[in-house]
């Protein structure tokens, strides 16, 4: 029978692509779409792994069936890390547009770039929690290229595609490099122990 778990966000981009990674696992994912009496989920943590948790079991809670949720955004170094856990709303207008043209205007002639997408994983079941976490290292470029994906992967180019944006890569070629891909793909170390 295959696993149902929740997915605890109504971004449509990552249930496609958590969709695809943990179709071979046997995982199907559920749509928080169909539970619209939930409202909005809270993400107040100051960490990835915590933000992913507190999604998870908020979900868990009020619905008593097992949840996964993420919790994701992309780490510059020469920023202290930022945008962090506040890479979705780094602007007021929090478009993918205003994000990447301020982080473009915070690194003009900064030369160190090096940059990384991070990807935590909540897993909350009646047997328990635990979370994990997947990256990809890359830098952030001078101008934004490419029309696949979202969020900042027009201006980021990963190390393990060099001289491309990762909105230069196929969904495919994405998700064998992507900081949801990996830690997807370690989604069965959690599962075994709490399914
Ligand atoms: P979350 O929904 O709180 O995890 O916010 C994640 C934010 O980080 C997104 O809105 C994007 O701005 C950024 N982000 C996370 N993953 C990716 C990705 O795969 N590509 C581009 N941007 C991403």
């Amino acid at each position: 029978m295959p696993v149902e778990l929740v997915l605890a966000s109504n971004n449509a981009h990552k249930l496609d692509e958590f969709g695809r990674i943990l179709q071979p696992l046997g995982v199907r994912l559920r749509p928080l779409a169909d539970f619209p009496e939930l409202g909005d989920i809270p993400e107040t943590q100051p960490t990835f792994e915590g933000n992913a948790l507190q999604k998870a079991r908020y979900v868990f809670d009020r619905t008593g069936l097992p949840c996964l949720a993420d919790d994701s955004g992309l780490e510059v170094d020469a920023l202290g890390g930022a945008p962090g856990v506040r890479s979705k709303r780094y602007t007021p207008e929090a478009t993918a547009a205003s994000n990447n043209r301020r982080l473009l205007r915070e690194l003009r002639g900064v030369d160190q770039r090096a940059a990384r997408f991070v990807c935590a994983l909540g897993v909350v079941t009646p047997k328990g929690e635990a979370s994990l976490r997947g990256t990809v290292e890359g830098a952030i470029g001078d101008a934004p290229r490419g029309h696949h994906g979202f969020g900042y992967d027009p201006i980021f180019l990963p190390d393990d595609a060099p001289g491309r944006t990762m909105a230069e890569l196929s969904p495919a070629e994405k998700d064998a490099i992507s900081h949801r891909g990996r830690a997807g793909r370690r989604l069965p170390e959690l599962l075994e122990r709490l399914l």
